[in-house]
């Protein structure tokens, strides 16, 4: 089976499984999954799995991006902070459906290619650094949108501050070993309203940047 065709079978199983929103299913179609996989899985490129990226990074599975972008809501004018850009690969999706993406990722390896790669296939309307998402980007709020990557062991304030009023927040939450929910939380002026959205598994969000390429 060539690529488009499997690209369109995971479209129409993602669409199947509840995702609905058309513009969201449209990114899908226009992002190559396969410049973001390493070479030896390019041929699982469009299952609906995680995949490793290195670093001992997976890039996300379809199905559960498809599910926080399209809790997110993200619309055309929005200004959207991304944590664990990883691969780029939701980060290219995010830049099909936003005016700017935010993108934060602590291994500056990840984030070096991440960042070729997008630019390799055209995509421009993000700004990105090699850093501790953890933090938020203080200078660049308040965001319309965020999405982390990476679970927190509870809905990180500092994060959540960040957002515009009537803002939304899309995140895994839980640690290593115990049960992952993601969780939305919507910014009522200094209220937070959280909703549960289901269980999955996440890499831990770590605060601070590895001292060296080969540590965690
Ligand atoms: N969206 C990515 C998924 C990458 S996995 C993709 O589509 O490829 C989660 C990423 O979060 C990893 O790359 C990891 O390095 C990163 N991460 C973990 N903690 C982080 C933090 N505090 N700040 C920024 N990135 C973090």
């Amino acid at each position: 089976m060539i690529p488009a065709t499997r690209k369109i079978r995971l479209i129409l199983d993602l669409r199947r499984r509840g995702i609905t929103d058309t513009e969201l299913l449209s990114a899908f179609e226009r992002v190559p999954r396969e410049e973001f996989v390493p070479e030896a899985f390019l041929d699982k490129c469009y299952e609906d799995t995680a995949l490793p990226i290195g670093y001992g990074q997976t890039v996300s599975q379809p199905r559960v991006v498809a599910m926080m972008l399209q809790a997110l809501s993200v619309e055309p004018g929005h200004k959207v902070l991304e944590i664990g850009m990883g691969s780029g690969y939701q980060t290219a999706l995010l830049t099909h459906l936003c005016r700017r993406v935010y993108a934060i990722e602590r291994h500056k390896e990840l984030h070096r290619a991440a960042v070729k790669r997008l630019y390799a296939l055209g995509r421009d309307n993000f700004t990105s650094i090699a850093g501790d998402g953890s933090l938020g980007w203080e200078a660049q709020a308040p965001f319309a949108r965020i999405i982390s990557a990476a679970s927190a062991e509870d809905v990180p304030r500092r994060l959540a501050d960040q957002l515009e009023d009537n803002g939304i927040m899309v995140l895994p939450i839980g640690g290593e070993r115990s049960e992952q929910r993601i969780v939305k939380v919507v910014r009522r002026s200094d209220e937070f309203e959280i909703e549960d959205l289901g269980d999955v598994r996440f890499v831990p969000l770590v605060e601070g940047v590895p001292r060296s390429p080969a540590s965690d």
